[in-house]
């Protein structure tokens, strides 16, 4: 087993109008020749594709939680895997009577995105089998050397139904936590703690803040890289880049949309 991952940010803005060079939150994690999407922002299939990732290897989709940020390109994510299948000998091949896994934390989005779906090319009927789960609190994933751990945040609100999550994802030695979008950075107290990458959202925060929270809390990490950017990286991330590493110093980065990270 190759241990090693690429981990490619498709998108890395929060839920703003459109902005030139981001696109809405969306990453990909390719672990053991497996391909697995966290968020799916708008465009994040279209960006995939020409970037030369291996889509067909696509086995389970994770989704935070049902924002526009977060899923306006999942339709889109669906139907391409599809349509590979159509025009591609080998994709379809490779993509004929799998699971591809579609962990979501509200069913009456699955289900509205069904009838999305259903109304496309043929009814959407895939090769692929897609089979939908509800993200809950605990392990949703434990399969081909991938392990995720999902947790209720509260940024849908305080008290359950939860429907905003944040991961803990372990592939094969290394460990990346993501924060989803967080109502404070308290939300993810005690999944850090040994991650050798840490996502984690601005849209909600100020970098400072966040810098000076965990520089004084006692989990420890390898790597910072920002993202789910809001206004203030957004206008200059040079200035905001320079006040995260004057307090965290090298271990932090700005992500940019087609950020490669290897683990
Ligand atoms: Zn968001």
């Amino acid at each position: 087993m190759n241990t090693q991952s690429k981990l490619t940010i498709l998108g890395t803005c929060s839920g703003t109008e459109p902005m030139p060079g981001r696109h809405h939150t969306s990453f990909t994690l390719l672990h053991d020749q497996r391909l697995y999407w966290f968020d799916a922002g708008e465009s994040c299939s279209y960006t995939a594709h020409l970037s030369g990732i291996d889509m067909p290897a696509t086995e389970a989709i994770f989704i935070s939680h049902t924002h526009m940020d977060h899923i306006g390109g999942l339709p889109n994510l669906l139907w391409t895997l599809r349509k590979l299948a159509t025009v591609s000998e080998d994709a379809k091949r490779r993509l004929a009577n799998r699971e591809i896994r579609l962990l979501i934390p509200d069913m009456d989005v699955f289900e509205g995105l069904m009838a999305v779906m259903r109304g496309t090319e043929g009814g959407f009927q895939p090769v692929f089998d897609l089979v939908p789960a509800l993200v809950t609190d605990g392990i949703i994933y434990e399969q081909h050397g991938l392990r995720v751990q999902a947790r209720h945040n509260f940024h849908l609100g305080p008290s359950a139904p939860f429907k905003s999550y944040s991961f803990r994802i372990e592939a094969g030695p290394k460990t990346i936590v993501y924060s989803g979008d967080v109502k404070s950075i308290q939300d993810i107290d005690g999944l850090i703690d040994g991650a050798d990458l840490l996502l984690m959202e601005t849209g909600h925060h100020k970098v400072d803040q966040v810098c000076q929270y965990l520089k004084d809390s006692d989990e420890s990490f390898d790597k910072l890289v920002f993202l789910h950017h809001g206004r203030a990286i957004l206008a200059d991330p040079a200035r905001e880049l320079a006040t995260a590493q004057s307090i965290l110093g090298d271990k932090v980065q700005i992500a940019d949309d087609g950020m490669e990270l290897h683990l």
